[in-house]
């Protein structure tokens, strides 16, 4: 049987000096009035130009080769820069997906003339990435997936649609999965490639989908034979299946994962005040306890990327645990301000907000059912 690996790792001093740079710089982006850290979604219209700050701070694909622009700065370093800017809820989502899980899949397994050309072009904050896997008939079994792409002169055609997809209308490319072949008898993973998607390229259209927020953060992506050219494929033909486990633990275990919703547990420290009642005290605490070990955790897991390895159950771990905590924290905070006698229309506004937020999160990244079968897998039980 596998064993659970979680080294009680501490990021090192390196790490403090860089933390205080990110927030010296987000503190002046808050006084700027780029975002308001308070608020949801605060800050998407200046999105474009803070992530070009953010480029020319060099952290953005900080951990990527020089020769691709990155800076060959640690895992630990990317973490601390991902945590600050979570923590302040900033607008990244022009960047974040590209920065996270796009580039390190374009840097293994895509052609060279792609990774000369947008790599760089991430790093400065100028292109923004969406991941298109879910299809209507195919979430959890991506292998299911049923949107093709047929072989035609100088490239392939791509026809039909992927759904979920979030940021597909504000995004530049996708890194999509697409039905090449048909499934073999023995590996029913097999025929499924990897593409890099233009997704301004004549034949796709992007359909907002409506949240209960009120919010239209995903798409349903539409694909009328859309042309994309040969070295567009990334990776093996047929074999994406062999791609997608690393790309998902780098999806899966970072501190977005549990800190989605952080702004309502500082709204409740806020209105809790100094000298909370003994019973708020020991609510908080609790929950920062909990928080304070999932951080561990997952500091863990970014400490063996860093060593090279891939903790894909350790990832799994850790974004169950993670995702099920924040889904409860809103509710767990609405419990705690009862106790209290507040009228404070912020608090009430951020609650209610995360409160319709929180059954996404458990979904997002692989759903916590799914996630406990690749756990089960990992460890040898199934
Ligand atoms: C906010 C949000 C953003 C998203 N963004 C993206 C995106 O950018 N790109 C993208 O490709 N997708 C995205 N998704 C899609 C997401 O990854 C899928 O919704 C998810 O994988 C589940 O697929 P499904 O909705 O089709 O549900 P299904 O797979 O049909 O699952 C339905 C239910 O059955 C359970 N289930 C399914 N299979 C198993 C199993 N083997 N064992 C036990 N239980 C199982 C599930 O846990 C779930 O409860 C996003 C989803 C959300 C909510």
């Amino acid at each position: 049987m596998t064993t659970l690996q979680f080294d009680p790792l501490r990021l090192p001093e390196s790490c403090q000096d860089l933390r205080k740079e990110v927030r010296a710089f987000l503190a002046d982006e808050i006084a700027a009035g780029v975002f308001d850290p308070s608020r949801p979604d605060s800050g998407s219209e200046n999105a474009d130009d803070f992530a070009r700050r953010v480029g020319q701070r060099g952290w953005i694909g900080m951990t990527w080769p020089k020769a691709y622009g990155g800076q060959e700065r640690s895992f630990l370093e990317r973490y601390v820069v991902t945590e600050e800017m979570r923590v302040a809820n900033a607008p990244v989502a022009r960047f974040f997906v590209a920065d996270r899980q796009s580039g390190p899949t374009l840097i293994r397994y895509a052609d060279e003339r792609i990774k000369r050309d947008i790599l760089p072009r991430i790093v400065r904050g100028e292109v923004s990435f969406c991941i298109g896997m879910s299809e209507p008939g195919s979430g959890s079994d991506l292998f299911a997936a049923r949107t093709r792409a047929t072989k035609v002169d100088g490239g392939w055609s791509i026809e039909g649609s992927k759904v979920w997809t979030s940021n597909a209308h504000r995004s530049d490319y996708m890194i999509g999965l697409f039905r090449t072949s048909h499934a073999t008898e023995d590996n029913r993973r097999h025929g499924l490639t990897s593409f890099l998607v233009d997704m301004k390229a004549p034949g796709i259209t992007c359909r907002p989908i409506r949240q209960i927020t009120g919010q239209s953060e995903f798409n349903e992506v539409v694909f009328d034979n859309a042309f994309m050219p040969d070295h567009y494929v990334i990776g093996e033909l047929d074999g994406a299946w062999k791609q997608a486990t690393s790309e998902l633990a780098y999806e899966r275990s970072g501190p977005e994962r549990f800190l989605e919703n952080f702004n309502v547990l500082r709204q409740f420290v806020r209105v809790a005040g100094d000298q909370p009642d003994a019973r708020v005290a020991v609510g908080l605490g609790r929950l920062i306890a909990q928080l304070h070990t999932l951080r561990r955790m997952s500091v863990s897991v970014a400490s063996m990327l860093e060593a090279g390895r891939e903790p894909v159950v350790e990832a799994a771990i850790v974004k169950d645990i993670g995702t099920v905590w924040e889904q409860l924290l809103p509710h767990q905070v609405r419990e705690l301000a009862s106790l209290l006698d507040l009228d404070d229309k912020l608090f009430r506004e951020t609650v209610d907000f995360e409160i319709k937020t929180a059954p996404k999160l458990t979904i997002q990244g692989g759903t916590t059912e799914v996630l406990r079968g690749i756990i089960a897998r990992g460890l040898g039980l199934r």
